[in-house]
């Protein structure tokens, strides 16, 4: 059985269940996980073990215009997510589509933060995603906290 590897230095952003891939009957089982350096896809069979684990570094992301290359798109007649990447497209759905414009949000600020060499964390008081060179001391762009990089 495939297991989950972290490198040194990653931490969890954001982590969800009911994502489902690229398929015309898809299974809504699976689980994708956002990291400060990876987007990971976790491919779960309906016992919840897992199949197949993608790890997809944030730095093969597209960055255009200083944005990061994340869309929505309609395929099999469902609502996906599009990651751009540098050689090819990754697709993948959310059963709730609301979680959708928070994964967007987080995938694409945490791409252009780590195309910029910047650390991303987010903010202990509303927890909004916020980028920063190391050490600095920036303010929450959503509740004025002060937040240590
Ligand atoms: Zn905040």
């Amino acid at each position: 059985m495939k297991e989950l590897e972290f490198e040194e230095d990653e931490y969890v952003i954001l982590s969800q269940d009911k994502m489902f891939p690229d398929s015309i009957l898809p299974l809504k089982t699976d689980e994708a996980i956002l990291t400060n350096m990876n987007f990971i896809y976790i491919y779960k069979n309906l016992f919840g073990s897992i199949e197949d684990i993608k790890y997809i570094p944030l730095k093969d992301i597209q960055i255009r215009k200083k944005e990061a290359c994340v869309s929505f798109c309609k395929k099999h007649g469902m609502l996906y997510m599009q990651l751009s990447l540098i050689k090819s497209n990754f697709l993948f759905g959310i059963d709730y589509t609301g979680d959708m414009f928070e994964w967007k949000y987080a995938i694409k600020n945490v791409a252009l933060a780590s195309s910029e060499d910047k650390r991303v964390t987010r903010c202990d008081s509303c927890g909004a995603i916020n980028s920063g060179y190391e050490d600095q001391i920036i303010t929450c762009k959503f509740c004025q906290n002060q937040i240590k990089i």
